[in-house]
């Protein structure tokens, strides 16, 4: 039996952070073995908040940062499809048919479109921006996708996906399978500031390729309990940042516990619960600083893997486009329209 297929992916915006491991990267690595897997570089979705003639030139640097941080996390491209969205012209064709089975209110009641408006500091939503799950489904649609490794921030994405999908196949023909979200260990990882999400364009994020010094300060001004002015005041450990990322990023579990539980006591001081967490974060990403590193030196090797993605990502596009057109009839209206023409054509002694 064919394997299973998995697409999830990344907007070219800048390097991937903490959080974008534990929503997402984390469940991709785990399961390449046993999925197909298609990772989308989705430079069309960056459009929603950046259009500028600027943020496109930057596409190609930060999607070989994208790849770059891929591979160091351990996504092996001879498993993995990963490609560049707006080089698979499909996405557009597939776009248009969705939106015609999605209302405006539905889109409306999508928590993060308003979320990302805010904060990208724009007043009033751009079209696309609100259209962007509609978009979503169709890059999620396009292998005919199962499962959708995703931060909770996306899930009612695939929602809409799985919605369009359903539709999509009681209007026509059964062509897609219905997507299931799939959440990371930490839903959504909080930022350094203590902001519920860690977002790269929130400046409170600690990103995969920050070096083990740029680790140690941002942890060191890190968001803590603050009630807790002095070090033997008592503090609250749960919803603690700091304690949410001992959780997430130190194997120590005992360490943990010891922490936790002088912190609840007022016996320990932020000094050392932080430079313990950082100890444990610059661990967890030395080997994949290293792999980063040895893959930065391959010239070549990242646009190779880009390219190559995208041109199988184009053979499986054409495929599922050609059923949704079969399926919705316009594949059988055009020849009938070029066999009219070419009779007529024929009649009249002219050449087609
Ligand atoms: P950011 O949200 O940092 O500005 P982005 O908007 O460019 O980055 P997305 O495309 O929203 O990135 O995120 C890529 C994937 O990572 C999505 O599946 C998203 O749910 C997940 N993700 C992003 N931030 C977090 C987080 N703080 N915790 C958990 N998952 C996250
Ligand atoms: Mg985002």
């Amino acid at each position: 039996m064919d394997k299973k297929r998995i697409l999830t992916g990344d907007r070219p915006t800048g390097k991937l952070h903490l959080g974008h491991y534990v929503g997402s990267i984390k469940n991709r690595v785990e399961l390449q073995d046993k999925y197909e897997c298609f990772f989308i570089i989705a430079d069309l979705h960056m459009l929603t908040t950046k259009p500028l003639k600027e943020d496109i030139e930057n596409i190609v640097s930060n999607s070989r940062e994208l790849v770059l941080d891929y591979l160091a996390c351990g996504i092996d491209p001879l498993k993995s499809v990963i490609y560049l969205q707006s080089a698979v012209h499909e996405v557009y064709e597939m776009n248009l048919f969705f939106e015609m089975l999605v209302t405006v209110p539905r889109l409306q009641r999508i928590p993060s479109i308003k979320d990302m408006a805010k904060s990208a500091n724009l007043s009033e939503l751009p079209f696309g921006l609100l259209g962007y799950p509609v978009l979503q489904a169709a890059d999620i649609l396009m292998p005919r996708a199962n499962l959708v490794p995703v931060g909770k921030d996306n899930e009612s994405h695939v929602e809409l996906s799985r919605e369009i999908a359903k539709k999509f196949n009681s209007l026509y023909e059964e062509v897609f399978p219905l997507p299931d979200p799939m959440i990371g260990d930490v839903p959504t990882l909080i930022g350094t500031d203590g902001n519920a999400k860690m977002s790269k364009s929130l400046g409170n994020a600690i990103m995969l390729s920050d070096s083990a010094k740029e680790v140690e300060k941002k942890v060191g001004g890190m968001y803590t309990d603050p009630a807790r002015i002095r070090a033997d005041i008592p503090g609250k450990v749960e919803g603690n940042p700091v304690f949410i990322y001992h959780d997430a990023f130190n194997p120590n579990i005992e360490e943990v516990q010891d922490l936790k539980a002088r912190y609840k006591k007022g016996k320990v001081g932020d000094v050392e619960v932080k430079q313990k967490l950082a100890k444990a974060i610059n661990i967890f990403l030395d080997p994949i600083r290293e792999k980063r590193a040895m893959y930065e030196e391959k010239k070549g090797f990242v646009e190779e893997i880009l390219f190559d993605g995208t041109m199988k990502m184009r053979e499986e596009a054409a495929i599922t486009l050609s059923f949704m057109k079969k399926a919705m009839g316009f594949t059988s209206a055009w020849k009938k329209i070029a066999r009219k023409a070419e009779e007529s054509k024929k009649a009249k002694g002219k050449n087609i």
